[in-house]
């Protein structure tokens, strides 16, 4: 018998949080965003759940893009950090792969080699990875021009910094930036919106949104939960209790003592732990949930197993699942206990975890 530590995949869950990014972008049509494996739900089950949806997807790096061509899917696959190779640029061209051009590097590739592919031009309005400058873009618009790339150019992408930041001044700064230097050529596509731009009041998404977390049901928008922006979450994970007891009050549970019982306390130990992916930074007091019940972890982290508090939860036993993120505890929240974002959780999760969809 498999140990039950499980990451839940609910597929229809995804469905539904597409159709919010699809209603939010209004007019603007939505790429959807899987790299990291999907978020880490597993890109080919999540490619093929959206199939039937999404006109495009998005990746990381071209190894992802095969991924999806060889779980069947034919719709065209935007590279988001375009080629890292000259010679990707064939592979391209015969796999409809649409890189972006982000750096001159790149520029050379296209110019020296006879393979173009559909592309994107990423221009830097200020995030500052990737990307050419607005005071750049004539003299590279005319190079490629001259090696007759027009027709290949989809159209220009950027990227914003602060869009979670519902207070932040710097995604409209970068979006009247984007507008300004595209505006010499009004016929090519613009692509702006990561997640947090569809939750941004009157944020224009031009004509193709580039959606991540919110499909996943994580929260785009810093200080919010998922399910507080209306999204569902799609990845429950579960892990059995493999021991129950009563430590008493002095007594320690765990690496270096860090938790001592204040007073007699019933506890268990579940089978999971960082190597699973589950964030070693979550310490004592992160929400877990037993039988719809929320608990507490207490004490350190361990690689294979953690412990809880199941004072909340008398009835507990081993072998019952408990639920370390999921519909009863968000991930967002244990995310914000393990001080970063739901993003590193759910990619972070190891391939030790099995995902089955519901
Ligand atoms: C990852 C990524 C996205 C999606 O971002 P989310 O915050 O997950 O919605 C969009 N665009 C680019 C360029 C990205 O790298």
């Amino acid at each position: 018998m498999p140990r039950s530590t499980i990451a839940h995949i609910d597929l229809d869950a995804l469905r539904t949080n597409y159709r919010t990014a699809c209603e939010r972008a209004g007019s603007a049509r939505v790429m959807a965003v899987v790299k990291a494996d999907g978020y880490g739900h597993g890109i080919a089950r999540i490619a093929s759940a959206l199939a039937d949806v999404a006109p495009k997807y998005a990746v990381a790096c071209i190894e992802e893009a095969f991924a999806i061509r060889a779980a069947g899917h034919t719709q065209p696959v935007v590279l988001l950090q375009g080629v890292h190779a000259a010679d990707d640029l064939a592979d391209c061209v015969e796999s409809q792969f649409e890189p972006v051009l982000h750096g001159v590097h790149q520029l050379k590739w296209m110019e020296q080699g006879s393979h173009l592919p559909d592309f994107w031009l990423k221009i830097n309005t200020g995030m500052n990875r990737l990307g050419f400058w607005p005071d750049d873009l004539p003299a590279v618009m005319a190079r490629l021009e001259k090696m007759n790339a027009f027709a290949r150019l989809q159209g220009f992408v950027s990227h914003f910094a602060c869009a979670d930041d519902a207070d932040s001044t710097m995604t409209s700064a970068q979006t009247a930036t984007f507008e300004t230097a595209t505006s010499p050529w009004p016929s090519l596509m613009k692509s702006v919106g990561n997640s947090a731009a569809h939750f941004i009041p009157g944020q224009p998404l031009f004509d193709w949104s580039r959606p991540g977390i919110m499909l996943y049901g994580g929260s785009p928008i810093a200080g919010k939960t998922g399910p507080e922006l209306g999204l569902e979450p799609v990845m429950t994970l579960e892990a059995p209790l493999i021991t129950t007891r009563t430590v008493r009050a002095g007594e320690s549970v765990g690496y270096g003592a860090a938790w001592v019982a204040e007073r007699d306390t019933r506890m268990g130990m579940v089978a999971i732990g960082y190597g699973d992916g589950y964030p070693r930074h979550a310490g004592t007091d992160t929400p877990a949930a037993i039988n719809g019940r929320r608990i507490r972890l207490i004490g350190r982290v361990s690689m294979d197993m953690l412990a809880v508090d199941l004072s909340n939860a008398p009835e507990a036993r081993e072998g019952d699942l408990v639920e370390l993120w999921g519909r009863t505890v968000g991930v967002d929240e244990v995310a914000s206990c393990a001080g970063t974002i739901s993003y590193e959780l759910l990619t972070g999760i190891t391939s030790r975890v099995p995902r089955i969809c519901r």
